[in-house]
């Protein structure tokens, strides 16, 4: 007997070929994205306009929900933050946040969802919780959406935005992201717009310029973190591979090639990179492309050595970009005290070994 697939993994014209090659009628697939994508049905069995036959077929074939609901965390209408267990006991996380105007866009009713796309990071930034524990698997597409149906789902909420800023790198997991965006931008899937789409990477230059290629118009942000190689090679070890200059070229082909700004990521770590200094270069490189900055206050990570900037370090920061005309504003991180930051709760999870209190916070 075949091994079930999860259906979440199959675009359109894969579950057309699927039901030709069945002998069934390729239109049926639609009516199953429909049930998927727009009715959100948990079982075969409530597609209730296909026939008993076909169910049928779909249930020896393919499997829906994979991920199982462990913890969440936040309350009210503040961030939300998830943890899923996956089939083969590994962990992702992905979070919510509701109305977060400074957050890619300026709408305050953007409802903003940030999705992990590996289990763990091989890239081992000094900085992140997510590469602490090294590289576990990709994830399968499936796995990404389903990470944004369970959270609507749970929070009976309609994410508008979407940031692939949870775990992992995403450009190192190339062939499943764009399945999942595919999915999660067709109109036959969740009708995200593309330009709602903001995938965020540590730098990696080939697959930056394969993106530029491709023709979705979906956002791009760099992790910078560091202004000159000197400060981001300390703390991202991508950055010997892929220096800045080599980046800015990847930027300014993607730029050009997409017609769209690019965003640099850049937290602000206390007496590290928080330096009028490094202000300075940032803005020659941010006017070099006309990249938008993003400043994110450094979250503290247990067990590592990295603070916060103060807020008046913060403030001066951001003065001199815009002194410079550079686009620049603050995330002020509403999840700071759920420790929002990428993989802080899975890393969390796995060093409290003992699960009963856990379980208490479904
Ligand atoms: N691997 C990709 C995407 C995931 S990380 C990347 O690095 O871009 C998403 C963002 O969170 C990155 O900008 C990352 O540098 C940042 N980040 C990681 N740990 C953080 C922390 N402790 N505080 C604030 N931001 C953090
Ligand atoms: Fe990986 Fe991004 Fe964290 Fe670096 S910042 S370790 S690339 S998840």
């Amino acid at each position: 007997m075949q091994e079930k697939r999860s259906i979440y993994n199959l675009a359109l014209p894969a579950l057309k070929e699927f039901f030709a090659h069945c002998g069934e009628q390729p239109y049926r697939a639609r009516q199953v994205m429909h049930w998927l994508y727009r009715k959100r049905v948990n079982s075969f069995g409530q597609m209730t306009d296909l026939s008993a036959k076909l169910r049928d077929l779909l249930e020896s074939r393919f499997y829906l929900r994979s991920l199982r609901p462990e913890r969440k965390t936040g309350a009210g209408d503040s961030t939300h933050k998830f943890l899923f267990g996956l089939s083969d006991n590994n962990y992702v996380e992905s979070v919510l946040i509701p109305a977060s105007p400074a957050l890619y866009g300026n709408s305050s009713d953007r409802r903003t969802i940030c999705i992990s796309t590996q289990v763990g990071c091989a890239y081992g930034c000094k900085f992140c919780a997510s590469g602490l524990d090294g590289w576990k698997r990709n994830l399968t597409a499936a796995e990404i959406v389903e990470q944004l149906l369970q959270v609507e789902a749970l929070c009976s909420e309609k994410v508008n935005n979407i940031v692939f800023m949870g775990m992992g790198e995403p450009l190192a997991n190339f062939e499943n992201l764009l399945s999942a965006i595919k999915i999660i931008n067709a109109s036959w899937g969740l009708g995200i717009g593309a330009r709602h789409i903001t995938v965020s990477t540590s730098g990696l230059v080939p697959r930056i310029r394969d993106l530029a290629d491709n023709p979705i118009q979906i956002r791009l942000a760099i992790s910078l973190h560091g202004a000159t190689d000197a400060i981001r090679t300390e703390i991202m070890p991508i950055n010997r591979r892929f220096n800045i200059m080599s980046l800015m070229e990847a930027c300014a082909y993607y730029r050009a090639k997409k017609h769209q700004k690019i965003t640099f990521e850049y937290i602000l770590i206390d007496e590290f990179n928080d330096r009028l200094s490094e202000a300075v270069e940032l803005a020659k490189l941010a006017k070099s492309i006309d990249a938008k900055v993003n400043l994110i206050p450094y979250n503290t990570v247990e067990g590592l050595p990295w603070r916060r900037s103060s807020e008046v370090k913060q403030n001066r920061f951001l003065a001199y970009l815009h002194k410079q005309n550079v686009d620049a504003t603050i995330r002020r991180e509403k999840g700071h005290a759920i420790d929002a930051a990428c993989g802080q709760l899975r890393l969390q999870t796995m060093q409290n070994k003992s699960f009963a209190a856990a379980h208490n916070l479904r």
